[in-house]
């Protein structure tokens, strides 16, 4: 079962990836809890290019949106697959609609492109659940300022930038609602992952 979190900055994703994977752990599932970019050494490389020291030469949009394939061409190939094949529960932090709503939606990168891009990048693999933890972008900023210690972060995107994301996820999440758990990510965490687990009754196997 491959399952993806989904969202803007400062939605909670990794809390509830960690607090998820606990919960089915404890169900005896194995799983392999993963993120986008950087899960591999391959990745931490491309990743230290993608968002390495500010002020660093930034790479162009459709070198970021290849960069981004790459990385997640050698994960799903060296980690996500393999780990499928053999019955593991895989939860990704990211996966393909984050390059829709970043480089497709936020840098404005044709979106069939983008598309195409991911879909060989990947070989057409497909989560069976995207959980998309929805949040206004100034409160997102607001809680990863305020987790870094900062009282004047400078962001290095517009609102307006973030504002596109955000309804990118939101207008995918809404063209296959069967695939995607939307929640509100102001909720508390503990009712965010009750429910998560509330969805994913019935579709793990024992
Ligand atoms: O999820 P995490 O906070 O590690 O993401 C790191 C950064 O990478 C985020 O700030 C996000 O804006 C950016 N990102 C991106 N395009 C992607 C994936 C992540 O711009 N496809």
């Amino acid at each position: 079962l491959f399952l993806v979190f989904e969202g803007g900055e400062g939605a909670g994703k990794s809390t509830q990836v960690t607090a998820l994977a606990e919960a089915l752990r404890a169900e005896g599932h194995e799983v392999v809890v993963t993120r986008e970019p950087g899960a591999t050494p391959v990745g931490e490389r491309i990743r230290s290019l993608l968002l390495g020291a500010p002020g660093s030469d930034v790479p162009s949009p459709r070198a970021e949106a290849l960069l981004y394939a790459a990385d997640r061409a050698h994960h799903v190939a060296t980690v996500v697959r393999p780990a499928l094949a053999r019955g593991a529960v895989v939860i990704s932090d990211r996966y393909v609609d984050s390059s829709l709503a970043y480089q497709g939606a936020g840098r404005t990168l044709p979106a069939d492109e983008v598309s195409w891009l991911s879909s060989w990048a990947t070989g057409g693999l497909k989560p069976d659940l995207v959980i998309l933890l929805d949040v206004e972008p100034a409160t997102g900023l607001r809680r990863v300022a305020a987790r870094r210690g900062e009282t004047d972060h400078v962001e290095a995107e517009s609102i307006d930038f973030h504002e596109r994301v955000r309804y990118a996820f939101l207008d995918l999440a809404a063209a296959d609602p069967k695939r995607y758990l939307v929640l509100d990510a102001s909720r508390p965490a503990p009712e965010i992952s009750t429910a998560v687990l509330a969805r994913l009754d019935g579709m793990l196997s024992d």
